[in-house]
């Protein structure tokens, strides 16, 4: 064996054999909300989550007999939705903010197990909403990309990181009516947009997001956006 395969062979063992078993005796699994170990999300803080009901729009809110109304539906031009749970209520924001800014990758399987199709979609396509450079570069990961990864394992279906953003300032930073404008042109596309389109995001705040990635889907070419997000405001 030559001697850079040797050190390939070593690599690899190291990362798949070695790692894993290091890393658990390293850094212990614990619950993100309580630090009860072994798990990445305790049984105890699982119940605390508040569920979004299956009767309301996923976008304004209002009570109805299913997920989107026919307003939300005309302005995000989107054909369905679905939110697992509120972000400000419970453990919600322990696990959002692990898996954004404290590296825990690992909650992004944790996630996507959650969040449920509203509908069969078998032929669409999972497209994860994107970080720009900077956010992106800083992470090293985008925490999105990670969970329609899950996703797409889970289901079946295929993914394409279709969208790309450019860097503006940060949308938490301003007010509601800033928003929309601070995002526009912000998205763009790279390569062949898929027809159907499962967009997927972590959290739902104003739905400011939502509303210009699926503009530019649908402008390259998308025909139906379906949105799912884990956590709703
Ligand atoms: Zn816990
Ligand atoms: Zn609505």
């Amino acid at each position: 064996m030559k001697f850079e395969e040797k050190k390939q062979d070593n690599k690899y063992f190291f990362e798949n054999k070695i790692w894993p078993l290091l890393k658990d005796f390293l850094y212990p699994k614990r619950c993100v909300s309580c630090g009860k170990l072994d798990t990445f999300l305790c049984e105890k803080c699982e119940k605390e989550i508040i569920l979004v009901s299956d009767k309301k729009c996923l976008f304004c809110g209002r009570i109805l007999d299913k997920r989107l109304c026919d307003k939300c539906r005309k302005e995000f031009r989107v054909k369905n939705g679905f939110a697992y749970c509120y972000y400000r209520e419970g453990p919600v924001k322990d696990i959002v903010w692990n898996l954004k800014f404290r590296g825990k990758k690992e909650l992004a399987e944790v996630v996507a197990k959650k969040i449920k199709f509203p509908e069969d979609l078998k032929g669409y396509v999972l497209v994860p909403v994107p970080l720009d450079k900077i956010r992106f570069r800083e992470r090293g990961y985008n925490q999105s990309f990670l969970i329609a990864k899950h996703l797409a394992f889970a289901s079946n279906l295929e993914m394409k990181d279709s969208l790309r953003k450019e860097s503006r300032k940060p949308q938490m930073a301003l007010k509601k009516r800033d928003r929309q404008k601070n995002l526009e042109g912000a998205y763009f596309v790279i390569g062949e947009v898929p027809k159907k389109v499962i967009l997927v995001d972590d959290v739902l705040t104003t739905g400011s997001t939502i509303k210009e990635c699926v503009k530019v889907l649908k402008k390259a070419g998308a025909r139906e956006v379906v949105v799912v997000v884990f956590a709703r405001d």
